[in-house]
C-alpha cells in the first residue's frame, strides 16, 4: 500500500475510535490509536456479553426518530455508513450477521470478542499502531498533544490530524470516564453535563417485591412517560426496574425527574386485552379464589405483575378489588412513581456531551481546525436496540473522512 507521511492521533480504542483507524488506515494515513486501558474495545467487549447488538433492521425513519432530537443531524452519517454497512463490515470480518425476530442485528457468535480479534488483525495489516496506556491530558501551549504513560512521564505528539473518541461516562471503570469534559471546557469547548442514559429507574419497592421479584421480567406491557409510549419489557431489580421498555422513555424520564425530583409513569399490564374485555373478564364473580389466583385467571397476570399491581407504596393506588371496572381501568393504567435514576457507573450509555453547535459538517471542532470528535461522547442519545453502536460506527467514518479530506483527500 501507498502511505502518506501524513498522520492521524485517534485517541480512544472504544468502536468508532477503532472505525475511524480503518478508514484513515485504508486511505494509506498513518494511524496511532491511544487509550488509556491497556487493551482496546473493553466496553465493546462487555457491550457482547449480553449478545452484542451492532444495529437494526428498522426503516430508515423508524430507525431515525430513536435518536430524538439530534435525529436531523445524525442522519447524513448515518446514511453514509448506513446499517447494511455495518452488516457487511461485520460479514467481511468472518462473522456473519444475523436479524432476530424483532429486528435487532447481531454478529453469528453474539458475542464482541471473535469481531473484536478479527478486527485488530485487519488494522495490524492495515498498519495501526497501537498505543496502550496513554491517558491523553489535554494540549501544550504549542498545540501538542499531552498523554500520561505508565511510569507517570509525560509524552506529547504532534499528529496532522487528531480525533477524540473518548466515549462517554458509564461503566468508567472500563475506561470512559468522562473526565475530557474538563479539558475541553478549558478550551473553551460547549459541553452538555453527562448524565446516564438506558440505566435503571430507582422504585421504593416493598420488601416482597425486592426478595421475591428481583431478576424477573414483566412481559408484553406498555408503558407511558408524558406524551411518550414504549412497548416491551421490564425488569424488576432491588432498587426498581430496568430493560429496553424503561430505556425507551429514558429521556422523559430524566427530563421529569430534573424538574421535579421524581418521576410518573403509567403501565398498561394487559396491552393485548381492549378495556371492555377485561372489565368483562373480572367481573365474573370471583367465589372462593384468593385475589392472586383470580387475577391470574381472569386477567392473565403473571405473578410479578400482580405483585406490582398490589405495590400500593409504589404506586399511590389501592387496588380497588371489587369494582371491576376501576379494577380493569387501573390494570391498564397503572401509575408507578418513579424515585430516580440509576447512576453513571453501571447506566449502559450517556446522555449529554460535546455540544453539536461546535462541531462543522464532518465533525471538525470549529475552534480548532484538524481536531475531529466522534462516538458516544457527542451530546446524542438512543435507547439500545443496536442504535448506539451504529451511531457510534457512522460518526468514526464521518469523522476519518473528514480528516481525510482536511489533510487533502485520499492519501493512496
Ligand atoms: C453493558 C453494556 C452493554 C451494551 N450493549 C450494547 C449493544 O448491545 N448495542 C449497542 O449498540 N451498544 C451497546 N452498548 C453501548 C456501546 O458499547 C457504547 O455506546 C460504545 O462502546 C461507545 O463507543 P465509543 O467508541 O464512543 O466509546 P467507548 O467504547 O467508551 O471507548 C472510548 C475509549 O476512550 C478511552 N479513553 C477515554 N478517556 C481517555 C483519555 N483521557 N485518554 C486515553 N483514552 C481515553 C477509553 O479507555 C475507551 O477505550 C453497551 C454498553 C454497555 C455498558
Amino acid at each position: 500500500m501507498i502511505q502518506t507521511s501524513k498522520t492521524c492521533a485517534i485517541i480512544g480504542a472504544g468502536p468508532s475510535g477503532l472505525m475511524a483507524a480503518e478508514t484513515l488506515a485504508e486511505k494509506g494515513y498513518r494511524v496511532t490509536v491511544y487509550d488509556r486501558m491497556a487493551s482496546p474495545g473493553r466496553k465493546f467487549l462487555l457491550a457482547g456479553r449480553g449478545g452484542l447488538n451492532l444495529t437494526h433492521t428498522d426503516e430508515p425513519d423508524a430507525f431515525m426518530a430513536h435518536y430524538r432530537e439530534a435525529s436531523a443531524w445524525l442522519w447524513p452519517f448515518i446514511e453514509a455508513f448506513s446499517p447494511d454497512d455495518v452488516r457487511d463490515w461485520c460479514d467481511g470480518l468472518g462473522e456473519d450477521s444475523f436479524a432476530g425476530s424483532s429486528g435487532r442485528v447481531f454478529p453469528k457468535s453474539f458475542k464482541a470478542s471473535p469481531l473484536l480479534r478479527a478486527w485488530l488483525r485487519r488494522l495490524d495489516a492495515l498498519g495501526v499502531t497501537f498505543s496502550a496506556r496513554h491517558h491523553w491530558q489535554g494540549w501544550d501551549s504549542a498545540g501538542a498533544l499531552r498523554f500520561r504513560v505508565a511510569d507517570g512521564q509525560e509524552i506529547l505528539a504532534k499528529p496532522d490530524a487528531t480525533l477524540l473518541a473518548l466515549g462517554g461516562a458509564s461503566w468508567p471503570k472500563l475506561g470512559a470516564d468522562g473526565r475530557w469534559t474538563s479539558i475541553l471546557k478549558q478550551s473553551g469547548i460547549a459541553v452538555t453535563p453527562l448524565q446516564p442514559a438506558n440505566s435503571g429507574v430507582l422504585v421504593e419497592w416493598s420488601d416482597l417485591m425486592k426478595t421475591r421479584f428481583a431478576g424477573t421480567a414483566i412481559k408484553r406491557v406498555v408503558a407511558s412517560c408524558g406524551q411518550s409510549q414504549a412497548k416491551g419489557e421490564a425488569i424488576i431489580t432491588e432498587k426498581g426496574l430496568e430493560g429496553g421498555l424503561i430505556y425507551s422513555l429514558g429521556p422523559d424520564i430524566r427530563r421529569q425527574i430534573e424538574a421535579d425530583g421524581q418521576a410518573l409513569i403509567h403501565l398498561d399490564l394487559r396491552r393485548d386485552l381492549p378495556l371492555p374485555l377485561l372489565t368483562e373478564r373480572l367481573s365474573k364473580p370471583r367465589g372462593k379464589m384468593s385475589v392472586s389466583t383470580w387475577l391470574h385467571k381472569a386477567a392473565g397476570l403473571a405473578p410479578a405483575a400482580i405483585a406490582l399491581f398490589r405495590e400500593e407504596h409504589a404506586t399511590g393506588a389501592k387496588a380497588p378489588f371489587d369494582d371491576p371496572v376501576e379494577m380493569a381501568k387501573l390494570l391498564k393504567n397503572l401509575p408507578l412513581h418513579l424515585r430516580g435514576i440509576a447512576g453513571l457507573e453501571r447506566a449502559i450509555s450517556t446522555a449529554g456531551g460535546l455540544a453539536l453547535s461546535q462541531l462543522d459538517d464532518h465533525l471538525m471542532l470549529k475552534n480548532h481546525p484538524g481536531v475531529f470528535v466522534a462516538g458516544e461522547m457527542l451530546d446524542w442519545e438512543a435507547p439500545t436496540g443496536g442504535y448506539l453502536l451504529q451511531a457510534c460506527f457512522s460518526t468514526g467514518v464521518a469523522a476519518a473522512n473528514g480528516m481525510a479530506d482536511w489533510l487533502g483527500g485520499p492519501a493512496l
